[in-house]
């Protein structure tokens, strides 16, 4: 590992970097695109998109032949984007009735369909289970709510059991599903077990997410494994393992001040480190003559975040109370919510016009935490400058606000230097379609703002 670079700290010990210059994305220029679209505008590369998942799932399957990548759709559930892996062969790991309606709207069949999250109700899990989608269970409440559906369809419904553990090498995420050391996990175990309307499917664990540490996901699925045969000692067979996501991306995360390309693996050291651990830890069903279980992943920023950016323009210019040259940009933490815990490259559309210099990048909203980059190196701005920030695609359109400021479009680039919308810009009419003015406010509020009356001006 390279030394880390103190001169590349500011006086925050926040990472400073250079920005490049870079104007068009895909052979299609920005200029051209926010002419059409305007800007902030989200631009998706379904040419990286489609390299990412190849590239990811060629990792594992080379390792090991039964691996499914379920899509995880919080990550970027625009439909464009998951009709592109779907397919690509990926499912659809949903987190929300929302998410599910949505991949079954999409046309993804029950079958392929992996159902985490802690707030499953009935009526979505009446029709999942129906469906048969892969039921992961979260806690104890929802799995008693299965057993009931099950007893009243007098059949045992397939359920698979969300785990959380330490695994000695990443934060122990201990709010979802059932905690190993404790006891909980097993006795769930115990409950799908002896019920006549349950019947254990799989194990899941999603560990965290942005895991630096390929040891972390070797633990895990050790901890899988040696639970799966304890399982299976009585004749139960699982039919998969499922160890999430979490596999990161290229972005820069605030407090680590090595560059992504330093401090990140590839991703072919975990799917060596999953995929090596696994079939260790399987090979007991080998020795009983049978095969593995099936392997599942549920990746979501490392398929998606540098295939979408983010073009931004420069609307004003202000100088820091302490002197450092500040720009004002039409996007903001409502675009790049992410922007709270990384420091996203920040690029110039057009070529330097001077020295870079240390600056602040403000977005529009009043608010005073609205800011996307505490310290970047850029030259000097003027206003109707374009910024390229990426990458972007992993939680940010998800996670976008409709807070002061409409959304912006996402577009799509595919084929030769084709461009299409895969999501209108909000307008005045989008925002406020689902509000209903009651009867008794509606024909007065044209009237009263006419019967204010205006204000005397004074002085002079
Ligand atoms: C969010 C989530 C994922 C995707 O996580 P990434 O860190 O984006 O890979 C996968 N599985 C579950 C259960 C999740 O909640």
């Amino acid at each position: 590992m390279a030394p880390v670079e103190l001169q590349s700290l500011n006086s925050f010990g926040r990472r400073r970097s250079r920005a490049d210059s870079q104007s068009e994305i895909d052979g299609v220029p920005l200029a051209t695109l926010v002419e059409r679209y305007g800007s902030p505008l989200y631009v998706t590369s379904e040419q990286r998109l489609r390299a990412n998942i190849r590239r990811i799932r060629q990792a594992f399957t080379a390792r090991y032949a039964k691996v499914i990548h379920g899509w995880s759709y919080k990550t970027n559930y625009n439909g464009a984007v998951c009709s592109i892996l779907h397919q690509e062969g990926s499912w659809a790991e949903v987190v929300s009735r929302f998410e599910y309606e949505k991949a079954r709207a999409l046309g993804v069949p029950g079958e392929h369909i992996i159902f985490n999250g802690p707030n499953k109700q009935r009526p979505i899990l009446e029709r999942a289970t129906a469906e048969g989608a892969l039921i992961h269970v979260d806690h104890a409440d929802e799995l008693a709510l299965i057993e009931s559906i099950g007893e009243e369809r007098r059949k045992r419904v397939p359920v698979t059991l969300r785990l959380n553990f330490e695994t000695g090498y990443s934060e122990s995420w201990s709010r979802f599903g059932f905690n190993l050391e404790s006891g909980a996990a097993r006795a769930a175990i115990n409950q799908v077990k002896t019920s006549a309307h349950l019947r254990m499917n799989g194990l899941h664990c999603h560990i965290g997410t942005f895991i630096l540490d390929p040891r972390a996901y070797a633990a895990a699925v050790t901890t899988l494994c040696t639970l799966a045969e304890e399982i299976e000692a009585d004749g139960t067979r699982l039919s998969y393992l499922d160890i999430g996501g979490g596999l990161p991306s290229g972005n820069a995360l605030q407090g680590i001040y090595l560059p992504p390309e330093q401090a990140t693996p590839a991703i072919e050291e975990y799917a060596e480190a999953i995929c090596s651990a696994f079939l260790a830890g399987t090979s007991y069903r080998l020795e009983r003559g049978e095969q593995r279980p099936t392997l599942i992943f549920e990746s979501g920023r490392a398929v998606i975040d540098d295939a979408q950016s983010l073009i931004t323009s420069v609307v004003g210019r202000k100088e820091t109370a302490d002197g450092r040259p500040a720009a004002i940009l039409d996007a903001g933490l409502n675009a790049l919510f992410t922007a709270l815990w990384y420091d996203h490259p920040v690029k110039l559309a057009s070529p330097a016009r001077g020295q870079p210099r240390d600056t602040v990048l403000y977005g529009p909203l009043c608010m005073n935490i609205d800011v996307l980059r505490h310290s970047v190196q850029l030259p000097p701005l003027a206003v109707g400058d374009l910024l390229l920030i990426a990458p972007v695609g992993a939680y940010n359109t998800t996670q976008s606000m409709q807070f002061i400021e409409y959304r912006p479009a996402v577009v799509l680039i595919h084929g030769d230097r084709e461009v299409s919308l895969i999501r209108a810009a909000e307008d005045l009419e989008i925002v406020c379609a689902p509000e209903r003015l009651p009867a008794h406010l509606a024909q007065t509020a044209a009237a009263s703002v006419a019967r204010v009356v205006p204000l005397r001006m004074t002085g002079g």
